[in-house]
């Protein structure tokens, strides 16, 4: 297959966005159903299910869209989706809709999996951590992305290693394998510039080591602040999802940064929405309130 050059990625279907010069294009990586309540944590149900779809089983719709950067340098996976080596079981448990498709996605780019020089999990939940490996021709988890470095926080690969009790429902062991062994892992402990245009910085909140990216280049910028911020549903500080290991924590993140990127009209990007892949951000009258003034919708 012959790859194509910048200006064919377009013809792809793909939603994409393009940030000065960092383009963003979102990968299928697996469509899920989980029970509403949990999503909206104490938010009452009367509220949330104006915004939502609910079914009889109080099931909403989640979206697993990996993202994929290329910068004039790298080319970088932001999560990875559900992957491929979930049993029958939790496929039934966590009502799979539509399987992982990140390769596809992929190779209608014309990237293949070794062409991959960096994969930023924000945390390590199976729904974002699901595709760092994938079965290799021994029916081993090894990485998906062979060449690339993955890069956690130190706090976050922590619990990796020793998962506590309600974090080990949701660290798979599997989703981990070789990473270490293979030379893949970075460490790092904070914010870390990674190339000119991305910077990676550590949150908090939903987990110990989530971390968030930013992308800044040629005057425009966009954030992707994981699962503090899942849906568009959930752009108000106290809208917190009930998986949250720290939620104060999460309010104050978004309390924080949120009014700042909408001051710069920043875009947002989201992983789990099942509407759009992203919105540009605009600031409310109160200097509070976030909107956003356009939107970046899936097919
Ligand atoms: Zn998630």
């Amino acid at each position: 297959m012959n790859k194509p050059d910048k200006s064919d990625y377009l013809s792809t279907g793909l939603p994409s966005l393009k940030i000065g010069e960092v383009e963003i294009f979102w990968l299928n990586g697996g469509k899920i159903r989980l029970d509403g309540g949990p999503m909206f944590g104490p938010v009452p149900k009367v509220l949330w299910s104006k915004k939502v779809a609910v079914g009889e089983d109080n099931c909403i719709a989640i979206d697993n869209s990996a993202m994929l950067l290329l910068t004039p340098t790298a080319k970088i996976i932001i999560d990875s989706g559900i992957g491929n080596k979930m049993t029958a079981i939790q496929q039934e448990h966590f009502h799979v809709q539509e399987p992982w498709r990140l390769l596809e996605d992929l190779e209608r780019l014309g990237i293949t999996t070794d062409a991959i020089d960096f994969v930023i999990p924000t945390h390590a939940d199976f729904d974002h951590a699901g595709g760092l490996t994938r079965h290799d021709n021994n029916g081993t988890p090894a990485p998906t992305f062979t060449r690339a470095q993955y890069i956690f926080q130190e706090k976050e690969w922590q619990v990796v290693k020793n998962p506590d009790r309600r974090s080990a429902t949701s660290y798979w062991p599997e989703n981990f394998s070789g990473l270490e062994e293979g030379g893949n892992l970075k460490i790092i402990n904070g914010d870390l510039q990674l190339t000119p245009e991305v910077k990676i910085f550590l949150t908090g909140g939903h987990t110990i080591g989530h971390q968030g990216i930013e992308i800044n280049s040629q005057g425009a910028s966009a954030v992707h602040l994981g699962d503090l911020l899942p849906s568009q549903n959930h752009l108000h500080p106290l809208w917190v999802i009930a998986y949250d290991d720290y939620p104060m924590e999460v309010i104050a993140v978004k309390e924080r940064l949120l009014p700042d990127y909408a001051r710069r009209q920043s875009w947002i990007l989201f992983y789990h929405d099942t509407e759009i892949c992203a919105g540009r951000a605009q600031i409310g009258t109160d200097e509070q309130t976030v909107t956003f003034s356009t939107t970046i919708d899936k097919a």
